[in-house]
């Protein structure tokens, strides 16, 4: 029997649990998490702004043939091919090994709050209803700036609200998408500056440009996700942001044994980047090539297509941004009613696909399949060695 152990039970993490535990009755699952519950962490924001979010208690998420511990992992012995738990005396060994503890917090810029975990957006919550009004600064406007201002705006009306970007407004967007979006902040009061150095001080922000000061309240900072430094401690492979470099199998460059899904993994020149559109149907792909490696057959590169971006702008209104498989803008956008409609739709369908994968005996999870590495300009590099 192979023993499998699953780090992580994030996206990445449950979706492979489910895929392994129907592809044979000879593996033992293991899943390792630091908590017994399941946040949906592509709601955060939505939490800071005061919702309701739903908590999953993991067991209840995975199928019976999935052994759960609840604990963190503290070290990796890839050549050992054992795990140990944090104060415990406790060692793991494993046959192959699935790493999915996805990504973690920055602390890039003092005393900024941010939404990367539930008890971080608790955090924000909790500092932004102490006070009846205020301002604050979100520090990144990308995707995650863009959803938690306009939520924020629209449950504290009160607050001034502002997003703040080093580097140009929505330039991976249809103009359409960008010009939506300016008119959308427009109407909620949400102040917008881009293309803009900065430098944070205790009481408000310095911008080096024109040489104003901003006062703010509190700051939230929502670039520069970065994981867990295990796979560093562990003599992986691993970029600046600690993402462990990986084979587009997701199979980890020098031990066979070992795969990486979600925001941990890096495949070198690819299309890939940190999410649930791709966390999950990486988890799925992981376990089936252990199932292939444990069958003695060949790995299979990842493939993934991406159709689009779905952004919330408060309860009432999102935007759907179409993209070709490359995750290039395409022209095409839908705005309004209809696009929170379809966010809301998607946020439902991860815990969903979690549960169909759990529930049935056959496979139910599929996603687009495109080769994920970028085409490489040979012209180019041809002339290169010419020269
Ligand atoms: C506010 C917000 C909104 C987002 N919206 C979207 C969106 O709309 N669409 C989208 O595609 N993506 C979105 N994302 C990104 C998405 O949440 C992540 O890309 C996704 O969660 C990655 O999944 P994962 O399984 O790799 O890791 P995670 O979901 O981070 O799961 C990793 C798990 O590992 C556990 N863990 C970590 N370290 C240890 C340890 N040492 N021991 C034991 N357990 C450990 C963690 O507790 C966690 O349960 C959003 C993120 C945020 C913060």
């Amino acid at each position: 029997m192979k023993k499998i152990v699953i780090l992580g039970a994030g996206y990445a993490g449950l979706m492979a649990a489910n895929r392994l535990a129907k592809l044979s009755r000879d593996y033992q699952i293991h899943l390792i998490n630091e908590s017994e519950n399941f946040i949906e962490r592509i709601r955060n924001h939505e939490y800071s702004a005061g919702r309701e979010v739903k908590i999953y208690k993991i067991r209840d998420l995975i199928s019976k043939r999935v052994s759960f511990t609840q604990a963190k992992v503290e070290c990796l012995d890839a050549k050992n091919q054992t795990i140990s738990i944090a104060n415990q005396n406790k060692k793991i060994t494993y046959d192959y090994l699935i790493y999915a503890l996805g990504s973690t917090d920055h602390a890039k810029v003092e005393s900024s709050y941010s939404v990367n975990t539930l008890w971080k957006a608790d955090e924000l919550k909790q500092a932004v209803q102490a006070k009846k009004s205020g301002s604050l600064w979100i520090l990144g406007a990308g995707l995650t700036g863009i959803e938690l201002a306009t939520e924020l705006k629209e449950s504290y009306p009160e607050w001034k609200i502002g997003l703040l970007d080093q580097k140009p407004f929505a330039k991976n967007f249809s103009l359409k998408a960008r010009n939506y979006f300016l008119e959308t902040f427009r109407k909620m009061k949400i102040e917008l500056i881009e293309s803009t150095e900065y430098r944070i001080h205790e009481n408000g922000i310095y911008l080096n440009q024109t040489k104003t000061f901003l006062e703010a309240d509190l700051f939230v900072q929502t670039f520069g996700f970065q994981c867990s430094d295990l796979g560093r401690r562990s003599n992986l492979l691993v970029n600046e942001k600690n993402q462990i470099l990986v084979e587009p199998s997701l199979r980890v460059l020098d031990y066979t044994n070992i795969f990486v899904a979600g925001d941990s993994a890096l495949v070198q020149d690819s299309i890939l980047r940190m999410g649930c559109v791709t966390a999950m149907p990486m988890g799925v792909h992981a376990a089936e090539m252990i199932h292939r490696c444990a069958n003695d057959n060949e790995v299979q590169d990842f493939s993934f297509g991406f159709a689009g971006r779905c952004i919330s702008l408060g309860r009432k209104s999102g935007l759907i941004q179409m993209t070709n498989s490359n995750d290039e803008a395409k022209p095409k956008m839908i705005g309004g009613k209809l696009a929170a409609f379809i966010k809301e739709l998607v946020c439902k369908y991860t815990v969903f696909s979690i549960r169909l994968e759990r529930s049935f005996p056959f496979r139910t999870y599929f996603w687009p399949k495109e080769k994920i590495l970028k085409e490489q300009d040979f012209s180019l590099n041809s002339g290169k060695l010419a020269s």
